[in-house]
Formats: C-alpha cells, sequence, structure tokens
C-alpha cells in the first residue's frame, strides 16, 4: 500500500508554500470553524500568525447537523480565504464537501481538508486525489485505523502523495466531551504509515478549556502538528464557539508547545 511504512521507510515531508509538513517539527493549523465574513477571517489570520501558528483554517462549506445551522459562505469564504491568506503570507485549509465544488476551490485555497463525515466518501476522495494540492484527511468519527489508512490509498492512488492524516477523536460511550480523542493514533499511525499525522484537540472534545491540555497531550506523543479553532469572539461564532480557543488562549497555548518540541 502506497500509504504503508513498508512502501515507503523514511517519513514523508513536504512544503506548502513556506510551510514544513512532517519531520520532527510541528506544523500549527489555526483559525475559526467557520469563514464568517471578510472581517472576521482577516482578523483571525492576524491573530493566529502573530501567536505562531503557519497555516489558517476557516471552512467555507460546512457539514452540520443540521440543515438550519450556518452552512457556510461558500465561494464567497474561499474569496475571503484568499484574501487573507495573501495579507497575511498564510497558507489555508478549508473543506471541500462535493466534487463538484473542486475546481471552483482549487483556485483560491493551498490545502483541501477532507472531513470526518466525508472519510469515506470515495468519490470526493478519488476527485481530490486527482487535484493533486495537498489534503488534511480527518479520521472519521467511527472509523477505524485501517479504514483512515484506505481513504488515504483512495487519494494516493489517484497520484497524490501529499496527505496530513488528522486525529480528530472518535465516537465512544462517553459525553461529557464531544469525541474522544485516540491519542494512541499518533503513534500507530507513526509505525505503519509515512505519512505525517496531526491532531484536532478543538473537536476532539469540544470544550475550550480541554483544547490546550489535549494538544499539549498530543504533541508529548509524537504528532506532527496541530489543527487548533481560535475566534476573534468565540462567544458569537456561528460555529463551534464553545470550542475555540480565544486568541490569548492560543497565544499561551503556543509558548507552552515551545517548551515541548520545535516549531515550523
Ligand atoms: C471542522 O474542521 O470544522 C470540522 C467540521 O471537522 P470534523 O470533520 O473533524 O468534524
Ligand atoms: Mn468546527
Amino acid at each position: 500500500k502506497l500509504a504503508s511504512r513498508e512502501f515507503k521507510k523514511s517519513d514523508t515531508i513536504f512544503n506548502v508554500g513556506p510551510v514544513t509538513v512532517g519531520g520532527n517539527r510541528v506544523t500549527v493549523i489555526a483559525g475559526p470553524c467557520a469563514v464568517e465574513s471578510k472581517e472576521q477571517i482577516i482578523e483571525s489570520a492576524y491573530a493566529v500568525k502573530k501567536a505562531g501558528a503557519v497555516m489558517l483554517r476557516g471552512g467555507a462549506f460546512k457539514p452540520r447537523t443540521s440543515p438550519y445551522s450556518f452552512q457556510g459562505l461558500q465561494e464567497k469564504g474561499c474569496q475571503y480565504l484568499k484574501e487573507a491568506s495573501e495579507l497575511t503570507g498564510l497558507p489555508v485549509v478549508t473543506e471541500i464537501v462535493a466534487p463538484g465544488d473542486a475546481d471552483m476551490m482549487k483556485d483560491y485555497v493551498d490545502v483541501f481538508q477532507i472531513g470526518a463525515r466525508n472519510m469515506q466518501n470515495f468519490e470526493l476522495l478519488k476527485t481530490v486525489g486527482r487535484i493533486g494540492k495537498p489534503v488534511v484527511l480527518k479520521r472519521g468519527m467511527s472509523a477505524t485505523i485501517e479504514e483512515w489508512l484506505m481513504a488515504a490509498e483512495y487519494l494516493m492512488s489517484e497520484g497524490n502523495d501529499n496527505i496530513i492524516l488528522c486525529e480528530r477523536g472518535i465516537r465512544t460511550y462517553e459525553n461529557f466531551t464531544r469525541n474522544t480523542l485516540d491519542i494512541s493514533a499518533v503513534p500507530i499511525i507513526q509505525q505503519l504509515s509515512h505519512l505525517p499525522v496531526i491532531v484536532d484537540p478543538s473537536h476532539a472534545t469540544g470544550l475550550r478549556d480541554k483544547v490546550s491540555p489535549m494538544a499539549l497531550a498530543a504533541i508529548a506523543a509524537g504528532a506532527n502538528g496541530l489543527v487548533v479553532e481560535v475566534h476573534p469572539d468565540p462567544d458569537k461564532a456561528l460555529s463551534d464557539g464553545p470550542q475555540s480557543l480565544y486568541p490569548e488562549q492560543f497565544e499561551k497555548l503556543m509558548c507552552d508547545i515551545k517548551e515541548l518540541a520545535p516549531v515550523m
């Protein structure tokens, strides 16, 4: 298998613009759950950059549990991301939810995210694999590590080698947290695969004050990076406000991360 350690012994390391992903440095991607307005995403970009993040995240297409919840700004959101990227120099990561959006999105984004809900949307995986841009592939909320690696295989079998696996918590019987962060997935992936693996402590916990401890645990376990939700005004966020860090909290987290590992 293309994603396996047997196929390729050395860690996969690649560049997204000025950013290196993989290897011994920690790559931190941060930003709001959703792009809500031009001002909001630009403010977020400057805030996360100041704290030391090297890529900006923000959803333009939001796969929400309820169809009545905010669905994202769609193409406008992608345009705002591009503007925020041009102003700050941060490459942008955003989720794609439908194969038909790929052509429109590829001119605006640097990295495609495949969300947990679409990890086994095989037509989407094939389309995004063919585009060839780097991909953050989230673990499905009920996916085994093997299924997750097979999803990466779909991308790689289309010729795309630049895949970042993202552990974002799995469904368990525990309801105190939104999901249960499977920290052991980090060393297991690193044993089974040469691909970089990062952790999303925001969706894993759903709780703002649990995000930093889990982020640090992920780094201690050897994760190649993090995706953290940060919002300039979390109390007014249109999605995932309760798990979004205040910019000051994120600054503190970045300082704590630098004590543990070299940051990109
Ligand atoms: C997100 O990153 O905002 C998101 C929807 O994540 P996940 O697919 O992991 O739930
Ligand atoms: Mn979110």
